[in-house]
């Protein structure tokens, strides 16, 4: 097992890293810019070191500079946690070029699930069912019209390098297919330096559906069921929840098989995310993430696991700590998003925090990294914690979410708590009866001013 864990990352990941280290006895090295001196996760690690100016290219981003700190630190191993560096197959290949241990899969699996269009084609060779489409990308206007009209409109144009929801645009008709084409190429030009599109059909009701596997790089894999993340804006998930509402045993253990089975074939190692559109009983892989994901506690309150804890049991070469079989789940679980972010536009709440206070009590869980007087910085995404609550059912969950979000004091910025006190009046949400477009139509609606 390591001595030490450099962790490429900041906020309430970086610190469930932290937290999972310390459980495992194994000393953790924080990185931080100029701006997060005296963030939570700087004052919670072992060992802490700057690693550049506030703008994340300068500092989270920076490989150079994370990998010297690596060589001063003398940390043997990194855990990127999720975004900045954790889905870069050039960092990995650095990292392992130095002898030290990347906490995740190969470069080479990332690489192939990182290009939309590779991980689409490896999905289908491994026998997972798609969201047909266009066959590798699309090069012209032309060629995405005929695209249209061969599998009927509407359908969306997305970067093959995308992510974060960004490069994606609906094309309803034939009409408005050359700007979906032009929009969706230049975002991904400007997010990504990498005007690649390809087409898919666009389902027009699915629920959002993924699916949590682990490979232990040696062959084996199992998968810990899946997460139901439809409630979303701007393509962004705001709420998740395990198991999803609209899953049956019978299609959870067959979906799962099909995914478990298909990362032993790869070989893959670590942990990572299949996503799918669900819409009537039928499952259409969108892309695999190759990390953990931000929603990953509820998987670990209906299941019992400690995810990361794994993770870096699994880098360090170790078999799974649990098979298939063990994998029960327990109850039900809800994760929220705690963004500073002023409602009803969403737009950044970055300040103070005059007064914190986190709920507690049975089966609730808070991952974030705020205390009384901490500064949020302006430069870095705007999440700010995350409440996870852990029910017997659905019912006692979505009452615990309420009583929790009661308790939670976050004064001197904005945040989206107003929203989910909110969703907790519709009647939607209490039978579970949602998919991906709900919450902007409810926003539309005037759902927040109700
Ligand atoms: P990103 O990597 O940017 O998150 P994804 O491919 O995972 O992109 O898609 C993000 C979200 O966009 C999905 O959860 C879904 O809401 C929407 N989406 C993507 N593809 C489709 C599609 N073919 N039809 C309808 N919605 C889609």
């Amino acid at each position: 097992m390591f001595d030490k864990i450099l962790i490429a990352n900041r906020g309430e990941i970086a610190l469930r890293v932290v937290r999972a280290c310390r459980e495992m006895g194994i000393r953790s090295v924080a990185v931080h810019s100029t701006a997060d001196a005296d963030a939570m996760h700087v004052r919670m690690a072992d060992e802490t070191i700057c690693i550049g100016p506030a703008p994340s290219a300068d500092s989270y981003l920076n490989v150079a500079a994370v990998m010297s700190a690596c060589e001063v630190t003398g940390a043997q191993a990194i855990h990127p946690g999720y975004g900045f560096l954790s889905e870069n197959a050039r960092f990995v290949q650095a990292v392992e070029d130095h002898g030290l241990t990347f906490i995740g899969p190969s470069a080479k699996h990332i690489s192939m699930m990182g290009d939309k269009i590779t991980a689409k084609e490896t999905a289908a060779t491994l026998g997972i069912p798609v969201v047909p489409g266009s066959e590798g990308g699309v090069n012209s206007v032309e060629d995405a019209k005929k695209i249209g009209r061969d599998f009927g409109y509407p359908v969306i144009v997305k970067a093959t390098a995308g992510g974060g929801g960004r490069g994606m645009k609906v094309a309803a008709d034939e009409a408005g297919m050359e700007r979906a084409y032009q929009t969706a190429r230049s975002e991904a030009k400007a997010a990504f330096g990498n005007d690649e599109v390809y087409i898919e059909k666009y389902l027009q009701r699915p629920r959002h559906i993924e699916i949590q596997v682990f490979g232990d790089g040696q062959g084996g894999g199992v998968h810990l069921g899946e997460r139901d993340c439809s409630l979303q804006r701007r393509h962004q998930k705001v709420f998740e929840e395990a198991p999803g509402p609209s899953i049956s045993p019978e299609s959870r253990a067959e979906i799962g098989a099909i995914c478990a089975n298909a990362i032993a074939k790869m070989g893959y190692r670590g942990a990572g995310t299949i996503e799918f559109l669900y819409e009537d009983g039928e499952f259409y892989f969108i892309e695999m993430n190759t990390r953990l994901q931000v929603e990953h506690p509820v998987t670990e309150a209906i299941f019992g696991v400690d995810l990361v804890r794994e993770q870096i049991r699994v880098a360090a070469g170790l078999p799974l700590s649990f098979s298939q079989d063990a994998l029960q789940i327990n109850g039900h679980a809800i994760e929220v998003r705690i963004n500073a972010e002023k409602l009803p536009n969403f737009s950044p709440s970055p300040g103070t925090i005059t007064q914190y206070h986190a709920p507690g009590g049975l089966g609730v869980r808070i991952d974030s990294a705020l205390y009384d007087g901490y500064r949020i910085p302006p430069y870095y995404d705007s999440l700010i914690g995350k409440l996870i609550v852990h029910g017997r059912d659905r019912t006692e969950a979505l009452a615990r979410l309420n009583r929790a979000l009661g308790e939670l004091i976050v004064d001197g910025i904005d945040t989206t708590v107003p929203l989910f006190h909110a969703l907790l009046q519709e009647r939607d949400i209490h039978t579970g009866a949602y998919n991906i477009h709900w919450l902007e139509k409810w926003l539309e609606a005037g759902g927040l001013e109700r």
